[in-house]
């Protein structure tokens, strides 16, 4: 048995033996009946947040206002927590009851604690999130499955369907909305019509959710491996056009047909989305979905064909407004930018000069560049011969030469005689040029050639 599933038994188990209920609950029994590994387990029981705290040595109580406190696994002590990934191994202990209120869409205005796990299905979302599952029945999966709501019957025939009425459903916490289609996607499941319209009538307030939430929900949908599905979701319930109305903007927007025989911008960008695998970097699906936003705005049907014209300025431009708004950290925001800045520099590499292949070569996380130029070209024209010319050159180049140690410094300048200023950022970069280039080699012919080319 796996270490959490373990951990999660044995907490249900003690909270047996002091008299409480206790079950495992929602996306674990979903993904125990799917024969898939649950992301983490969550426990609901009768006991309240302070008896659960009291039976177990050390808990944090995350969040006790909603009756949920965490229990860490004290054997898994290997990783140090990093913070928003949760407690390694840690299972959330939650007491059953009800939410009521929800004025502000997003939480409850007040929780009631409940001795009845068929009142605790009731204020979660959707039924194949619904069930409970006794850990500690003989065989826990067949006549352990406490099903309160039909969940089962909808997990057997793929169909996502709200607990209770969806328009209040989805009225009570927004967020809901994008979590169905998530879960639709990830599983290949239909939403069911009258969830789906609720959905695509509620759409438009969707931004009661916080920005971090959409961008965590959406950065999960592009990296479980069904970001192609997700995104046609998120288009035909209306999600799209307001959580990330750019990538809406790009429906209909024709390319010239040698380039993209694919078709329109979203239906390449599609393409690329179905290219990203489970489990691959936020950065690069992020940096897929966004490296042709500055497309619709650029759009012009010249004499010769079709053309987007500044289109990667214009789309860094749109994708730094994006990660502000969707509150990317700095790190990702770079990377991402960068991603969108140099998508098609590819198309050039064969006749770059070697020091301007060598910087390009080093960009940070220069893998994530390559993976997307290579998915773009799948999705489009299909050539590969740029991506073959990369490759072939991160082979045969030694790290050392694509890094070389700088010849010279500042300081070695100001020991020459020159005035620190911004014209030492060019001549270190000339330097180095000439470096990469194989021109110059020692510290000697570096000052030489400063000496020459720059003279004081
Ligand atoms: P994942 O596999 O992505 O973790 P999950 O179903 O386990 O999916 P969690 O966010 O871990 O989702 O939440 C655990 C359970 O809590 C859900 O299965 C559901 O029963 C309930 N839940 C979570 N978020 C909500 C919500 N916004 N509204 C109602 N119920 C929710
Ligand atoms: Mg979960």
């Amino acid at each position: 048995m796996p270490d959490a599933k373990q951990h999660a038994t044995n907490i249900a188990r003690a909270l047996r033996e002091r008299g409480y209920q206790a079950y495992f609950a929602g996306g674990c029994v979903r993904d125990t009946i799917l024969a898939r590994e649950p992301a983490d387990y969550d426990v609901a029981t009768d006991a309240t947040p302070r008896q659960v705290m009291q039976i177990f040595p050390r808990t944090f109580a995350v969040g006790a206002q909603f009756g949920v406190v965490l229990v860490p696994d004290d054997r898994a002590s290997d990783a140090p927590d990093r913070p928003g990934e949760g407690r390694k191994g840690a299972v959330e202990v939650a007491t059953f009851r009800s939410d009521v209120g929800y004025s502000d869409g997003r939480h409850p205005d007040e929780v009631r604690f409940t001795a009845s796990p068929k009142e605790d299905v009731q204020r979660r979302d959707f039924t194949i999130n619904g069930m409970l599952l006794d850990p500690l029945a003989a065989n826990s999966t067949t006549d352990g499955i406490l099903d309160f709501v039909g969940g089962c019957d909808d997990l057997k025939a793929g169909i996502v369907r709200a607990i209770g009425d969806p328009s209040r459903r989805f009225a009570e916490d927004k967020l809901r909305m994008l979590r169905g289609v998530r879960f639709a996607a990830r599983f290949g499941y239909q939403i069911e019509p009258a969830t789906f319209s609720a959905i695509q009538q509620l759409a438009r307030q969707i931004h009661q959710v916080s920005q971090e939430r959409v961008r965590e929900e959406l950065t999960k949908m592009l990296t479980e491996g069904r970001a192609r599905q997700a995104f046609m979701l998120l288009d035909e319930s209306g999600l799209l056009r307001e959580v990330l109305p750019e990538i809406s903007a790009m429906k209909g927007v024709e390319q010239p047909p040698q380039f993209h025989p694919e078709g329109d911008v979203f239906v390449h960008t599609l393409l690329l989305l179905e290219k990203l695998p489970a489990g691959c970097s936020k950065t690069l699906a992020w940096g897929a979905l966004l490296h042709d936003v500055g497309k619709p705005a650029t759009f012009r049907v010249a004499p010769d064909r079709i053309r987007f014209d500044g289109h990667v300025e214009v789309g860094v431009k749109m994708a730094a407004e994006i990660c502000r708004r969707l509150r990317f950290s700095n790190d990702e925001t770079d990377q991402i930018l960068a991603l969108v800045d140099n998508h098609m520099r590819f198309a050039d590499v064969h006749r770059m000069k070697e020091s301007t292949l060598k910087r390009f070569l080093r960009l940070p996380a220069f893998d994530e560049h390559v993976e997307l130029h290579r998915i773009d070209c799948l999705s489009s024209n299909g050539q590969l011969d740029s991506y073959d010319y990369v490759r072939a050159q991160m082979q045969a180049i030694p790290p050392e030469e694509i890094h070389p140690q700088p010849l010279l410094t500042g300081d070695d300048l100001i020991e020459a005689g020159y005035e620190p200023g911004p014209r030492f950022k060019e001549i270190l970069g000339a330097v180095e040029d000439a470096q990469l280039e194989g021109r110059i080699s020692t510290r000697e012919e570096a000052m030489e050639y400063v000496l020459r080319e720059f003279p004081a």
